[in-house]
């Protein structure tokens, strides 16, 4: 009898983890709502949208995310594919059109035969149905009852915001420079925007005293944020020094000697489209009012007039609690059908959201196939995320980014430089990668 696997969300991890099972010869149902109904967030009708920055990280293997990116070519990831035919300059960054990105994706999975995609709002989940929910850190409240439903405990959340974007064309170019941080990669891809002291205290207390825009949070709820993804109001509120050693560091981007004098602080702007007229200010992401975020933004040099064609917004993310509810293989403790991928497993960020759709879509193929499923190895990043989320302790859970500290490096040389170091978890990380794939014949 031929199975089929429903996918709920068509985003980064349950595009990857349709066109892995399709790959496979299995057929699927893709359910995706934002054709009926968007969430504050996005912008546009095709699959696999980024929300927020363009930048899907490090492409050096040094850095784990780097790593991360090798490991799931190996699995010949749809994601990274697109990502690659979008790129942008970046430095060592893998920074995309984020339309071309969204499109290319869109167009895969649309035109694969064996997906078939339904666009409609998922509630309840029939459990003996085999389903991967990829719905994301903004599922629809209707859903999240259904998953409630099924998993029988509550969620776990934290705040996240986006940055605004502005047109190219509104800056005073005068007033900007084009420079990579330590004059990285071959071309000069970032626009920065420098600031005296003088300057960025007044653009400081303006950010300190700016409006915020109301969450309407229950009374339980408190403004959990995100360590790695702050908003820029909350980081300048925890100290005057704060953001000159976050997105507004001027370290690597002086342009001569006599700068190290007048240089106290710098914001970037990262190129967001290919034809190059739309730049998002780095690490800007922010619940700043509208109005605020142009009066208080407009305060950086360059930006004076700057055109925003979109503000800044934050939301809450919802993500299960993957330490008591999942298995190493994405599946559902307490339903074998059920799996789940994506940030709402409490992995963090788009190409960890992705690589848990690689998990989760080829553990599905397995049970298909009627094999036993597979726990990835903890010594590279894919199992090390996988082990972080269904084994750290459930009271502390919160989301985790790819990082060296959750990689089982034990029994590596400790006296190694820290360089050489992560070279060498990188390619111990890849060559069991490599092993793995050898060993399941995946
Ligand atoms: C505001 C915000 C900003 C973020 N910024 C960044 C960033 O800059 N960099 C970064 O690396 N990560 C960022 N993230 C985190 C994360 O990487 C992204 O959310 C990423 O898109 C997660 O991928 P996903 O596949 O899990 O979910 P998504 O990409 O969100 O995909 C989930 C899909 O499920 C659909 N869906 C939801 N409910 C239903 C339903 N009931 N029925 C059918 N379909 C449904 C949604 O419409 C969506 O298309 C951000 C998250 C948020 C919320």
């Amino acid at each position: 009898m031929k199975k089929i696997v429903n996918i709920i969300g068509a985003g980064l991890a349950g595009s990857e983890a349709a066109y892995q099972l399709a790959k496979r010869n299995i057929h699927v149902n893709l359910y995706e709502v934002k054709g009926i109904k968007r969430n504050p967030v996005q912008t546009v009708d095709t699959f696999g949208e980024l929300v927020c920055s363009n930048t899907l990280r490090s492409t050096d293997p040094a850095n784990a995310v780097g790593t991360l990116k090798v490991e799931m070519q190996k699995f010949d990831s749809l994601i990274l594919k697109a990502a690659y035919s979008a790129q942008l300059p970046a430095g060592g960054s893998l920074a995309v059109d984020r339309d071309l990105f969204s499109k290319f994706i869109d167009n895969e999975i649309r035109n694969n035969k064996l997906i078939n995609v339904i666009s409609e709002e998922v509630g309840d989940i029939d459990p003996m149905e085999i389903t991967i929910i990829a719905s994301g850190p903004l599922t629809t409240p209707k859903l999240q009852l259904g998953i409630q439903k099924i998993v029988g405990s509550d969620y776990f959340y934290f705040f996240d915001a986006v940055a605004p974007i502005v047109k190219l064309d509104s800056l005073d170019m005068g007033k900007l420079y084009w420079k990579n941080r330590y004059d990285k990669g071959e071309t000069k891809d970032y626009l920065n925007a420098p600031m005296t002291k003088e300057e960025y205290l007044k653009f400081y207390n303006e950010l300190l005293n700016s409006e915020k825009a109301d969450l309407h949070l229950k009374d339980e709820e408190s403004l959990r944020v995100f360590e790695g993804c702050m908003p820029v109001e909350v980081m300048a509120s925890r100290g005057e020094k704060t953001l000159l050693h976050g997105p507004l560091k001027p370290v690597g981007l002086y342009r001569s000697k006599e700068d190290h004098h007048d240089l106290f602080a710098v914001v970037q702007l990262r190129q967001d489209n290919a034809a190059k007229d739309l730049f998002n200010l780095v690490g800007f992401q922010t619940n700043l009012k509208w109005g605020e975020q142009k009066r208080v933004f407009s305060l950086i040099p360059g930006l004076e007039n700057a055109e925003f064609v979109r503000y800044g917004v934050m939301h809450k993310n919802n993500f299960i609690n993957s330490p008591t509810l999942l298995n190493k293989s994405m599946q559902l403790k307490s339903n074998p059908n059920v799996f789940f991928a994506g940030q709402i497993t409490g992995v963090e960020g788009y190409v960890e959201s992705t690589a848990s759709g690689i998990i989760a879509a080829i553990n599905v193929a397995r049970k298909i196939e009627e094999k036993e499923l597979i726990e990835w190895p903890e010594t590279t990043v894919m199992g090390g995320l996988v082990n972080y989320i269904c084994t750290t302790s459930s009271e502390n859970f919160q989301p985790m980014k790819a990082n060296w500290s959750i990689v089982n490096t034990d029994g590596m040389n400790k006296k190694m430089k820290k360089v050489l170091k992560k070279e060498q978890y990188s390619i111990k990380a890849i060559k069991d990668v490599e092993e793995f794939i050898n060993k399941y014949k995946i």
